[in-house]
């Protein structure tokens, strides 16, 4: 317990990669701050420094050892500081991390940065702590909210971990494990204290969101769809969104709960990585294009203003000019709200790594023409919402002194003016513009 005027220890968190390290972030943030911490903006005010790392992007593990050099003078100058690694790229390295960087106080993988607050303790005379088990129930067990804490409007709950696919591009189910789904009632209770202090919107996360398969109070399995409408019955909660999902564990009862609960917001984002049936095989996705234009078309029916979005591999090992023809023709025929897309690159231990390459310069190429016909489905859909009013949630203040910014259904940002009182309600704007990757409007008093 830190005294009232003892000064409160600080932890400067970097985060890296995708929203289940935003929630992890967070959480540890929490944990630590139950230990008296406090966090700050500025690496060298810490007496705590964690990097949370991702292990999707290429060179991931170098760009974490990079980062962790320019703390060597912190540590020289403060050699109480404790700095640790934690996420993706800690559970991939493990030791090698101390190994090549002694600077390195702990290393946690993904499945046990619950400990941090108790392995502190441990390090004393230069001891060092390595802590990479898979214990995900573990974990969350050990994670409680702060009771009273203000939260934002919009939040992330993870509700599943891991992935047992193995697309043979990926590095998931050896970092994170296979799918482990926490029970429904651990759910329910940690959305029902993030409703009772301020969220008002959440989102599910898992790496394989839509597989979720958690244990009711009588021991049952239940799916996503059961899950959401569980927490439709929260008052305070008014929407609710998940991510990401698998084409295969697209279930009916799913696609059906997009129509019959007013609750889930109208996006979905839904991967397919190529258009050539080809490419998906070596990719060992487990889907072929016709089963996912299939459930974009069911799930357009359940809910015919949904915002679909995706994600892209480009040159793959073994793609052709036609695989590439294939999967325009995937992005033209679905008409994207919006989609991320990336250059193949290979990561070690996965199954495509020893694959040939394509060119560099080729997969630039195609990078280039499918993020511009990305662009215009995005701009289209958003330009079809112009002249449309919108019920958007308000999230925070905007850069401009009197504007806010908002989030609207179908997760683009919506800039306006209007009060900050506002920040928390859900609104009708009249949608008047728009811009790249964001709506503006006015608020209707
Ligand atoms: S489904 Fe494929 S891409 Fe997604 S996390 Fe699992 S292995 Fe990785």
């Amino acid at each position: 317990m830190v005294g009232l005027l003892e000064e409160k220890k600080k932890v400067y968190l970097k985060t890296y990669g995708c929203q289940m390290n935003v929630y992890d972030s967070d959480r540890i943030i929490e944990q630590l701050a139950q230990k008296g911490f406090e966090a700050t903006p500025r690496e060298f005010d810490a007496d705590l420094i964690v990097l949370n790392t991702c292990h999707i992007r290429e060179k991931a593990a170098e760009k974490v050892y990079s980062e962790l050099g320019k703390y060597s003078n912190l540590k020289s100058k403060n050699p109480k500081l404790k700095i640790g690694v934690a996420g993706c790229v800690a559970q991939a390295e493990g030791n090698e991390i101390i190994k090549r960087q002694p600077l390195v106080d702990f290393v946690v993988g993904p499945q046990t940065y619950h400990t941090i607050p108790t392995l502190l303790e441990k390090l004393t005379n230069g001891q060092k702590v390595v802590d990479i088990e898979f214990s995900t129930q573990e974990k969350f067990e050990n994670l409680k909210l702060t009771e009273g804490k203000e939260y934002k409007p919009s939040q992330f709950l993870t509700v599943q971990e891991g992935c047992d696919k193995f697309c043979s591009f990926c590095v998931v189910p050896y970092t994170r494990g296979v799918e482990v789904s926490r029970p429904l009632s651990e759910i329910l209770s940690e959305a029902k204290t993030l409703t009772e202090y301020g969220a008002i919107e959440i989102t599910l996360l898992g790496q394989n969101v839509n597989a979720y398969n958690g244990l009711d109070d009588s021991k049952k399995r239940r799916d996503l769809s059961y899950l959401i409408h569980k927490l439709s019955e929260i008052d305070g909660l008014k929407r609710i969104r998940f991510v990401t999902s698998h084409p295969v564990d697209m279930t009916d009862s799913l696609i059906q709960t997009f129509r019959s609960n007013e609750k889930l917001m109208p996006y979905l984002h839904l991967p397919i990585q190529s258009g050539s049936d080809e490419i998906l095989k070596k990719m060992n996705r487990r889907h072929n294009v016709s089963d996912y234009l299939n459930i974009i078309k069911k799930v357009r029916e359940a809910r015919p203003d949904i915002a679909v979005s995706g994600d892209f591999i480009v040159g793959f090992p073994g793609e052709s000019d036609r695989d590439f023809e294939r999967t325009l023709e995937v992005c033209h025929n679905v008409g994207y709200a919006s989609a991320f897309s990336f250059k193949y690159s290979p990561r070690p231990g996965t199954t495509a790594f020893e694959k040939k390459e394509v060119p560099e310069y080729i997969k630039k190429e195609r990078l280039t023409v499918l993020q511009d016909v990305i662009r215009q489905h995005q701009s289209s859909f958003q330009k079809n919402l112009v002249g449309k009013t919108l019920p958007v949630l308000v999230e925070k203040k905007g850069r401009i002194e009197g504007q806010v910014i908002g989030k609207s259904p179908y997760l683009q940002p919506v800039f306006f003016s209007a009060a900050s009182a506002l920040i928390g309600k859900i609104v009708d704007i009249n949608i008047t513009r728009s811009e790249s990757n964001s709506l503006s409007g006015n608020f209707c008093e």
